[in-house]
């Protein structure tokens, strides 16, 4: 096989304009009137007969009107099904169906439909309901329920509802099994397209199973079908990219690229041996361009001539969808091949919108309004159809307007075929056979164990039981068809509203206070590109000429800045905020330059320099937001007539900020611009191993319009922190960093003469994550490691102490030790590093010490290898009780601690006797765990069931109790006054002889 063959990479714009868009697609989108006759007859017959379906079994469209996604029972439900089957210890199990039950009214739920399967579930939790009455707490109900031997049944009966749902939706546990449920009993037998399901891989043992199951299937699959007919009437597999490989993301490109397109190609060959349709399911947007280049050096090997079944999903919800076909049958035209391209409109929507508000895209790569994806879609078709017999269009959808539009833009019934999942779109598709039998149609058929099935089912139900799908609504009664059979064009009408009015985009996400920081996607190469070009471009070697301050120079810092505060004091806080604006703007531009630095000095990935430089932009943005509200024109205190009372925050004097090597930018101006926001001037200290970017970050104040006379900076070390701390002019210290140096502070501070000053602190943690048995072992997987390995496991946030529930810690461990095997590091240049050095050989020296003395005491459950220099490698180990860990370990390594599920009470207390309260993890889908923790912890950023790094300013403000810290929390709305002074203003306004005001009043 030769990559040097593979044709020039797909590049589309990642998230373009919805309106230009909508458009062309208007335009292009006006049909006859006979034509919208003929969709609206067969539409509206497909409709009726979805209506009219009281199919025994039951299916989703009966699951959807019993149980609607919109109540509580529906999402209870929901959960239930999701977690269920993956809980091992009856103790969990039964506490988790106690949690979901007291959200829903199950006892007073009469089912409407006579199918069996609503019937089962509702039986068993209707009968679960009535056992463990809602509203009681988890002690006293499984206490009367172990009295009365209820637990068991509930559980039992409630396991067995779910593994009904789940047999609905999958075709078998195992391939075998899947095979004889679709054994052909019928003169014209549904085509099927068999699924492994899973969750992706995270590890390459996970990568391995799921090779080896597809590769398995395939052989299965093609035995079974035999000899029988040719392509396209033949059966197939679906593969994901992101099942065959641990790092399926873009910044892992090469490695993708050389380990992952051999095993498509394995894969295909064999696919290709049996003539089957072998499809590339389409998966998150970050990741279209990676699996392009993937599917297009796979297809393009030559072993692969002569073959037809080589195919791939396309999304019609994204905008590029068009792009994508374009590209596809450009590779199909080049090899002189055909291809099946499945469309559908896509499963990842809320994940799509989530991910770019998160990142701070410029725009979504999604369509906001569903009509859009639907009208894409039909033009998707059209241009799918045109290129046959090129291309062999597989039409995915359950929607029958839908359908019937595919059908009329057809116009033969030659070519192509419709898709169904298994388990939905029965009625549809039976009325269409029969009313059409010269169409053919494919089942996606999902095989798994039960475990496996309901992730896939739930995010099924999730899209299909929102009120926009199109399954929802048919099984609503009381939507009329004609509203069904309303076109997208007509429900977009103009081009202008393209885009949902409630889905602001991502820059907009905070207005109108503040506009958001702008990020970039790594899956868009042309912007990844791009950065990587302009930070190269900025990369200069770091220059000698930072000096540490002489105590002298302290002295005169405090000084001028002393000097300073009556006039910038006496500036307006709209003017402040300006100021502050400008360099928000100002880093913006300068982000390449300030990244640059930011990996040169203090060794941080493009990941986390990303973050940093946005956090910064926040802050600046967000304390000139809080700062025009809190320091403008004061607030009017109620009073006796004939007076005026004021109450104004004003500045304290000269503050000393001194800050962290480790967010080097954001924590530095944090704080810097907080204390100026308020009024005051500030002597900066920024930690002495990274001082470039302290002094950068100075200048560009300045260069916005911060006076000179009103922020100075003093590099050195601690002892010229001791110092301008020990000054007897300073009005105000704020610090983060060591819980010690904290207290040396605060002593220094209390010893002096003078005004008593305040000292915001931020320190540091033994942050503690709990994972219960009701957690996804690929989600704790992602979030373990991304929560104490990211930047070297060197925040104040990282994960230092994993609890995890006995019953699931082998397995839970090893996910997230293959998972830490897999992260690569590197040079933080390197846009495929995931860890960078730590700080300095101190750091490094002092972290080998402990993983050297944990190797004596612990068990090993990971211990990585480091490149030369000053890395350290992610290390797991396993302690017999968290009382072994007693101070913070600022480096990429874990600790676990296992846990047994009645002992949850003595984790709490451990994490408790830490004296610490920085952040914490809960992962766990049983809510009276959750809140029973977050009351019971005095922790001050607690993350459930995600990673519990990365507070955003303004959204998560961050700042813990206890030894971490004085509080109050950086980034949120009671900083800004801790840096304040109050003064109130009484005038007598009467003074001048009368109360002019109230005798203006009448009568
Ligand atoms: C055989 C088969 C294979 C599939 N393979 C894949 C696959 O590989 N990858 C994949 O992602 N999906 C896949 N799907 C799932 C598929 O995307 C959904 O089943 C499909 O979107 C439902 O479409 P519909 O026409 O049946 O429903 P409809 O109800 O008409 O449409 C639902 C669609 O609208 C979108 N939508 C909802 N609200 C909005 C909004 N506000 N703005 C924009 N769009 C919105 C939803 O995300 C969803 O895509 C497959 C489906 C089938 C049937």
């Amino acid at each position: 096989m030769s990559l040097d063959s593979s044709p020039a990479p797909f590049s589309a714009p990642y998230a373009p304009d919805d309106v230009a868009i909508a458009e062309k697609l208007l335009a292009a989108s006006k049909l006859s009137e006979a034509q919208e006759a003929r969709i609206d007859r067969v539409a509206r017959r497909l409709i009726e007969a979805i209506r009219a379906n009281d199919d025994p079994l039951g299916g989703v469209e009966d699951m959807l009107r019993e149980f609607a996604l919109s109540t509580k029972e529906g999402l209870a439900l929901m959960v239930l099904a999701e977690a269920l089957l993956r809980v091992p210890d009856a103790r969990t199990a039964d506490q988790f169906i106690e949690d979901r039950l007291a959200q829903g009214d199950f006892v007073h739920h009469e089912t409407k439909s006579t199918a069996f399967l609503v019937n089962a579930s509702a039986w068993a939790l209707g009968m679960s309901a009535r056992v463990i009455q809602p509203g009681e707490t988890p002690q006293g109900t499984i206490g009367r329920l172990t009295k009365r031997l209820g637990a068991p049944a509930v559980r039992a009966a409630t396991r067995q509802a779910m593994r009904l749902m789940g047999s609905h939706f999958v075709l078998g546990e195992t391939i075998e099994a899947a095979l004889e449920r679709a054994r052909p009993r019928q003169a014209h037998p549904p085509r099927y397209s068999f699924d492994m399901l899973g969750e992706g891989a995270r590890t390459a043992d996970d990568a391995q199973r799921y090779f080896d199951a597809y590769a398995r299937a395939i052989e299965a699959i093609g035995r079974a079908a035999g000899e029988s007919s040719p392509l396209p009437d033949r059966p197939g597999i679906s593969v994901k990219l992101s099942a065959l490989h641990p790092r399926f993301e873009a910044v892992s490109h090469p490695r993708v690229m050389s380990e992952l397109v051999p095993l498509l190609v394995d894969l295909a060959r064999r696919a290709k041996a049996f003539d089957l349709n072998f499809t590339v399911d389409a998966e998150e947007a970050d990741r279209l361009e990676l699996s392009l280049d993937v599917i297009a050096a796979a297809f393009a090997d030559a072993s692969l001539a002569g073959w037809d079944g080589f195919g791939l999903a396309i999304q019609a919800y994204q905008k590029r969808a068009s792009d994508v076909i374009d590209y596809v049958d450009g590779l199909a035209r080049k090899l002189d091949r055909r291809m099946m391209l499945r469309l559908v409109k896509g499963a990842y929507w809320d994940t799509e919108i989530k991910r770019a508000q998160e990142r701070g895209l410029d725009g979504y790569p999604v369509f906001t309004r569903k009509a859009m994806t639907d009208l894409n879609y039909v033009a998707c078709a059209q241009k799918l159809l045109a290129l046959r017999p090129r291309i062999f269009p597989q039409f995915a959808t359950h929607n029958a307007l839908t359908v019937a539009t595919v059908l009329e833009l057809a116009s033969d019934s030659g070519g192509y075929e419709f898709q169904r999942l298994h388990g939905m779109g029965e009625a549809l598709y039976a009325q269409l056979s029969e009313d059409r039998s010269e169409l053919a149609y494919r089942t996606y058929a999902p095989v798994g164990s039960h475990r496996d099935l309901l992730a896939y089912l739930v995010r099924r139900l999730l899209e299909n039981g929102a009120n926009s799908s199109f399954v929802a609504q048919a099984a609503d009664n009381t939507v009329a068809i004609d509203t069904l059979l309303r076109r997208p064009a007509d429900i977009i009408g103009a081009a202008n509203r393209a885009c949902h009015p409630d889905i602001p985009l991502p820059a907009d996400l905070y207005a109108p206070l503040r506009k958001n920081s702008r990020g970039i996607e790594f899956g868009e190469r042309a912007a990844l590109g791009k950065l990587v070009a302009d930070i190269a471009a900025e990369r200069a070697p770091a220059n000698g000429t930072i000096v540490a301050a002489t105590p002298a120079q302290a002295e005169a810092a405090v000084a001028a800045a002393r000097a300073g505060f009556r006039s910038w004091s006496g500036t307006t806080a709209s003017h402040r905020a300006e100021t502050l604006e400008r360099a928000a703007t100002l880093l913006e531009q300068r982000k390449a330059h300030f990244i640059a630095l930011l990996q040169s000095e203090g060794g941080k990935t493009l990941d986390d320099s990303v973050s940093e430089v946005r956090e910064a932009i926040d802050f600046c943005r967000y304390y000139a937001a809080q700062g025009r509200k809190l320091f403008g024109d004061g607030e009017e205190m109620p009073g006796p007539t004939g007076e005026s009372n004021l109450l104004r925050l004003r500045g304290r004097g000269a503050f000393v900020a001194i800050s962290p090597w480790n967010f080097p930018l954001a924590i530095f101006l944090g704080q810097v611009t907080a204390a100026l926001m308020a009024g005051n001037t500030v002597v900066a200290k920024p930690a002495e191993q990274t001082p470039l970017i302290a002094a950068e970050a100075v200048a560009l104040l300045h260069e916005a319009g911060v006076p000179t006379s009103a922020l100075h900076l003093v590099q050195g070390d601690g002892k010229i922190g001791a110092a301008l701390v020990a000054h007897p002019a300073i009005a105000g210290v704020v610090f983060t960093g060591s819980t010690g140096v904290a207290r040396a502070i605060n002593r220094t501070l209390a010893a002096k003469d003078g005004p008593i000053v305040p000292l915001i602190a931020e320190t540091g943690g033994i942050n503690a994550m709990i994972v219960d048995a009701t957690a996804l072992p690929e989600q704790v997987a992602d979030d373990v490691t991304t929560s104490a390995f990211r930047s070297a496991g060197q925040r104040c946030s990282a994960l230092r102490l994993l609890f995890v529930q006995d019953d699931v810690a082998d397995r839970m461990i090893e996910m997230i030790a293959g998972a830490a095997r897999e992260l690569k590091l590197g040079d933080p240049a390197d846009p495929t590093t995931h860890v960078g050095p730590v700080i300095d050989a101190e750091a490094k020296a002092k972290l080998e010490a402990h993983i050297a003395f944990m190797k004596k005491v612990a068990r090993t459950h990971f211990a990585g290898q480091a490149p030369a220099g000053n890395f350290v490698a992610p290390h797991i180990f396993e302690l017999s009780d968290a009382g072994e860990l007693t101070e913070e370990v600022f480096g990429p390594i874990l600790h676990v601690v296992r846990y047994r599920a009645e002992a949850l009470d003595a984790v709490l207390a451990a994490i408790e006797r830490s004296g610490y309260g920085l952040t914490l993890g809960i992962h766990s889908r049983i809510e009276d765990t959750v809140d029973d923790v977050v009351a019971r912890l005095q922790v001050g950023n607690i993350y459930v069931n995600r990673n519990m790094i990365g507070a955003v300013v303004g959204v998560q403000p961050f700042g813990g109790f206890g030894l971490s810290g004085t509080g109050p929390k950086a980034g949120g709305p009671h900083y800004l006054p801790c840096f304040a002074t109050e003064q109130t203003v009484t005038v007598n306004t009467a003074a001048a002889g009368g109360n002019a005001a109230l005798l203006a009043g009448g009568e």
